[in-house]
């Protein structure tokens, strides 16, 4: 990897970085920054518009190959700003900030909303691209709006009832978030802590946290027909459960297995390749589909060069 300032525009370039990722596998990044401030993120929007924003890299698989696009990474103190307003709720975040970090603060204010959300790996603006959440909650749920940039550098602002949240999804984007702004209630911070200990309890009893995993790799499916013994037609189910009912659990690939805690994570071991994870997530798949006839879908982001 080598470091250099672009020659026509100020931000600094990495070439041939690795891109951090939770499975910590994959490929590297033809080019990689960090910009500073807004005026090198816009230096980021005009040497490659289809540049790629990485956020905490908890959902994200990225291929062997790496990627040829401008790898971003707002993980830098422009956008790790955090104003919390306790006694209106309104909180206001930059997208490089830590989900679990925001979480904490917002507790300590005495204020409701986040904690639901403990134990989720994430950059505000990954968690509002992914829609993140679970049985406690989802972030769309509590936020007022959204800023950033578009493709062509302009400044973009997303009122909430504009952004069509959905499970795991929030027709983000294409967009680069860049700040979020929350709203929260007032809360008594004892019962926060003792509710988030309660949440954190849960996530350790059924995920292999201390494993390299992006958490669950397939999104829950809603099923299009009655299916005998796992629901009716509309309901959504667990895809861990399918997966484990399938008997995947303990499937491997390469250095990549199907957690024997939790169906839905794929473990990674030192050395996996990315390609082993894929093969291993289509085994999975269609013996979920020959067992049930429920075709399960990825949750997780995968980058891959185009080809
Ligand atoms: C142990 C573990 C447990 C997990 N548990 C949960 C869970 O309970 N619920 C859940 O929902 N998820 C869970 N996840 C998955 C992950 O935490 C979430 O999807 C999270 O939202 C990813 O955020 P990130 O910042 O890491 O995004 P990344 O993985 O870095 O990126 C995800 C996508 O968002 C895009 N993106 C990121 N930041 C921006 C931005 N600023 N602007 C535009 N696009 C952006 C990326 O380009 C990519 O397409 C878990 C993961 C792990 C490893």
């Amino acid at each position: 990897m080598s470091v250099a300032t672009h020659p026509e525009h100020g931000v600094r370039i990495a070439t041939n970085a690795p891109i951090p990722t939770w499975f910590g596998i994959g490929g590297r990044a033809e080019r990689f920054a960090a910009p500073r401030s807004h005026e090198e993120l816009l230096d980021c929007v005009r040497i490659d518009p289809s540049l790629r924003i990485l956020g905490d890299g908890a959902n994200l698989l990225v291929d062997d190959q790496g990627v040829p696009e401008l790898v971003v990474s707002l993980k830098t103190p422009a956008w790790e700003r955090v104003h919390i307003d306790a006694r209106t709720g309104r909180v206001v975040a930059g997208a490089g900030v830590s989900l679990p970090r925001l979480i904490k603060s917002t507790i300590d204010a005495g204020l409701s909303g986040l904690e639901g959300l403990g134990g989720i790996p994430a950059t505000i603006g990954g968690a509002l691209v992914m829609n993140a959440g679970g049985r406690f909650g989802q972030i769309g749920d509590v936020v007022q709006s959204v800023r950033g940039v578009d493709r062509t550098g302009l400044d973009a602002v997303r009122d909430r009832r504009e952004i069509p949240f959905e499970y795991r999804k929030s027709g983000l984007g294409a967009m680069i978030v860049t700040e979020a702004e929350f709203l929260l209630a007032p809360a008594n911070t004892e019962k926060l802590r003792a509710f988030h200990r309660e949440v954190m309890a849960y996530k350790a009893e059924s995920q292999p946290l201390n494993a390299d995993s992006a958490g669950c790799v397939f999104k829950n499916p809603t099923l299009h027909a009655d299916v005998e013994g796992i629901g009716p037609k509309g309901a959504r189910v667990s895809a861990g459960m399918l997966i484990d009912r399938a008997g995947c659990k303990g499937m491997a690939e390469g250095g990549a297995s199907v957690s024997e805690r939790h169906g839905n994570f794929i473990v990674t071991s030192r050395g996996c390749s990315a390609a082993s994870v894929i093969t291993l997530m289509d085994r999975v798949a269609a013996r979920v589909l020959d067992t049930f006839g429920i075709r399960i879908e990825p949750e997780i982001v995968i980058w891959r060069r185009e080809p």
